[in-house]
């Protein structure tokens, strides 16, 4: 039985690769340290093919036992966490890669590193291949992120070019489903919140800003396909169906039936204009492509965001958080 290591496997994309790891009869070891993740990711995950190692990767860790995959998703992943703690975001892209990237050749296993839309900034190029090397400002409030993800790439590829780890880089456009945290302040979990609460929509900007949506399960597919291809340089995995802010809002009033409101707030600094994946390369190295399309992944995470919402829980706006360095 294989063993995989999977760092950020309380998070959202992390646990859902778990459950897919663990079906696969996979041992999984999550290292998570649930700064943004949560034990209830992975309540369901007992027995004796899965633990979880409570422990922050921005230091040294070892682990005794043989692995032979190492999966690499621990980071703050949405806008209001990476403001919220910045100095985590960008220890975590690079000391926290670079530990991975030695536990990973120590004990020989392929390793896949989780990159990121983000590395092509506001793109000036649509849709994004592979080959665009970006539009990104390096100082802006979303650089800790953005910069985190492209210095983690470039670590990822010395480790293959020196040391021949046997490593894959996705990067992972837009993407959504059950564990979503309706409080993280993304899109998709804020209208769907705010939708079921019967509150006002909150769009930032004129809401013609674009974002292509790919649900979790065709997400994780794509990953472990490209984690058994033999492809070394990046390879992007998302839906390329482009939604404007405001289409994707009107199809949360059809699929939640919500009678709420739109109300327009500001756009948030250095927002993306535009976001598309071009999947020639995956579709022609992997056979990959999404199957479920927003609609149909709405309604299918509609009863998770029922029930976050009866717990009480709610939408985070961009403007009520500041950024805070502890
Ligand atoms: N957005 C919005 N209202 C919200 C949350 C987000 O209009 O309540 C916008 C945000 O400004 C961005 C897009 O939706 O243009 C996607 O934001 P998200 O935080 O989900 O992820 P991003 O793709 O920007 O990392």
């Amino acid at each position: 039985m294989p063993t995989s290591l999977v760092t950020g496997g309380a998070g959202f994309l992390g646990s859902h690769l778990c459950d897919e790891l663990l079906r696969r009869g996979h041992r999984v070891i999550c290292v998570d340290n649930l700064e943004t993740g949560s034990l209830n990711n992975i309540e369901h995950l007992r027995g004796d093919e899965f633990v979880h190692v409570n422990v922050d990767i921005i230091g040294p860790y070892f682990i005794d036992e043989p692995v032979d995959f190492v999966y690499h998703f621990a980071s703050p992943a949405s806008p209001i966490d990476y403001l919220r703690i910045p100095l985590q975001t960008l220890k975590v892209g690079s000391y926290g890669t670079h530990n991975t990237l030695g536990l990973a050749k120590r004990h020989r296993a392929r390793f896949l590193t989780a990159s990121t839309s983000e590395v092509y900034g506001d793109p000036q190029v649509h849709p994004q291949p592979e080959s665009y090397w970006g539009h990104v400002n390096p100082i802006g409030p979303r650089s800790v992120y953005d910069e985190a993800k492209r210095f983690s790439e470039a670590l990822v590829m010395a480790y293959h070019r020196y040391y021949k780890v046997d490593t894959r880089l996705v990067r992972i456009f837009n993407t959504y489903g059950p564990r979503l945290q309706s409080s993280d302040g993304r899109v998709i979990s804020n209208l769907m919140t705010q939708a079921l609460h019967g509150e006002d929509l909150t769009i930032y900007g004129d809401g013609s800003q674009t974002r292509s949506f790919c649900y979790v399960s065709d997400e994780v597919e794509g990953i472990l396909r490209l984690s058994r291809s033999e492809e070394h340089l990046p390879v992007n995995i998302g839906n390329p169906v482009e939604w404007t802010i405001l289409e994707c809002a009107r199809e949360i009033l059809e699929v939640t039936g919500s009678k709420s409101k739109i109300r327009f707030e500001p756009l948030p600094q250095d927002d993306p204009v535009q976001r598309r994946p071009d999947i020639t390369k995956a579709k022609r190295l992997l056979g990959w492509e999404p199957k479920i399309d927003l609609r149909t992944g709405l309604k299918l995470c509609l009863e998770y965001f029922r029930q976050s919402v009866e717990r009480g829980e709610k939408a985070t706006l961009a403007f009520s958080s500041q950024p805070q360095v502890r």
